[in-house]
């Protein structure tokens, strides 16, 4: 049993199904099963070759240019040429073949000879820096905008911005002070190994692309990824607070999320505050999880397939004016990378915890998180359809 002895908090029950859809909608309905794993495969129309004994391998790469051939079984069929600049998890191999996670959650095959797979790291999370690889993914794409501001700024387009920027840091050494929350160029904190994202400017239209949240949690779950960071901004608060109104969720059956959230939502909010608004937000303002009250699991998908500390940021109110306005400037957009970024560095080198963790709480799960939209694979321009 991985789930943690928490105790659901009754009295919050009949909370408002605000910002249910943000990070929950899902295309991959045929073939999303658990931790990542597709439970619908592609018909055995043929005999695989693939070797029983190697099931167990599992890494990433990254298309290259000019897209890659997808195949509907080893030694199968050409479906399509998928675009390159998406980055890929597989979840078996034999010989020459991967099996590979698409972006609609679906599994198909390529040629080993077409990529240059990197393995899953078997590296324990660690404080050493240099060692860690993490996923950040930037929340919706293409047809799903998320939420959407007054003047039509799209939260998908924002969520880009500030997961480049957090992409950035994380690659480059800093000297921290925790205290005024400044970064500055230094040695102190070295750049991590690797930082892989789940839609990325290299793919298809600037990254602008439907994702599965199958795909999302199976590509950190192949990577062997250290930690999961979404990055997403809310709709709808209820009142108006007295700061920002950020929230972070976490995997409440992962142990260590709920410290992750807690820090970076700390730290978060350090970031914020200092900006000049009329903040917004909901009842509990912290590091929270939902629990669908039927099956018991994490009602967000992403954090219900996650095998490692996997959080969901939602930094500020795109659907309020001042907020959405603050959002669209670049200064804000850093210092949401900024205190994102201060809370993962705290979280793997500190044993720091927040005292703004709350206790998992029911949610029901009836609106949204199965979607009827089907998903395409984005196929490289040019390529065979
Ligand atoms: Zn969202």
């Amino acid at each position: 049993m991985r789930r943690q002895g928490w105790r659901m908090v009754a009295t919050l029950g009949a909370l408002s199904l605000v910002a249910a859809a943000c990070g929950s909608v899902d295309p991959t309905i045929a073939g999303a099963g658990p931790r990542g794993v597709p439970t619908t495969l592609p018909p055995p129309t043929t005999t695989t070759t693939l070797d029983p004994s190697l099931t167990a391998t599992e890494g990433y790469f990254e298309i290259p240019v000019g897209g890659a051939d997808l195949y509907n079984v080893a030694n199968g069929t050409v479906v399509q040429t998928i675009a390159q600049g998406l980055t890929l998890g597989f979840i078996s191999r034999s010989g020459e073949w991967l099996e590979v996670l698409t972006p609609c959650g679906t599994t198909a095959f390529m040629t080993d000879s077409q990529v240059t797979p990197v393995a899953k790291t078997t590296a324990r999370a660690t404080s050493d820096l240099s060692r860690l690889v993490l996923v950040v993914d930037p929340g919706h794409g293409g047809r799903d905008w998320g939420g959407v501001g007054p003047t039509g700024t799209s939260e998908k387009s924002v969520n880009m911005e500030i997961s480049l920027r957090l992409k950035e840091l994380l690659e480059t050494p800093h000297n921290i002070d925790f205290v005024t929350g400044e970064i500055t160029p230094g040695s102190e904190y070295s750049r991590v190994k690797s930082v892989l994202l789940t839609r990325s400017p290299d793919g298809p239209d600037g990254g602008d692309y439907e994702l599965g949240l199958a795909y999302r949690a199976g590509l950190a779950n192949t990577a062997g990824a250290h930690a999961l960071i979404a990055i997403h901004n809310n709709t709808v608060p209820t009142q108006a607070a007295s700061r920002p109104g950020s929230e972070v969720f976490y995997a409440a059956s992962v142990p260590d999320s709920d410290r992750l959230a807690g820090l970076i939502y700390d730290e978060l909010v350090k970031s914020l505050a200092p900006f000049d608004a009329q903040w917004s937000g909901g009842q509990l303002l912290g590091a929270r999880a939902r629990i669908d009250p039927k099956s018991g699991d994490d009602y967000y998908g992403l954090l219900r397939r996650a095998e490692m500390p996997a959080v969901i940021v939602e930094g500020a109110y795109l659907s309020e004016p001042e907020e959405e306005a603050l959002l669209k400037t670049g200064d804000f957009q850093q210092a949401y990378a900024d205190g994102v970024y201060r809370g993962i560095v705290r979280f793997f080198t500190t044993p720091d915890t927040s005292t703004s963790i709350f206790q998992p709480e029911p949610f029901p799960d009836d609106s949204g998180t199965v979607s009827s939209r089907s998903c395409k694979v984005p196929t490289q321009s040019g390529g065979a359809p």
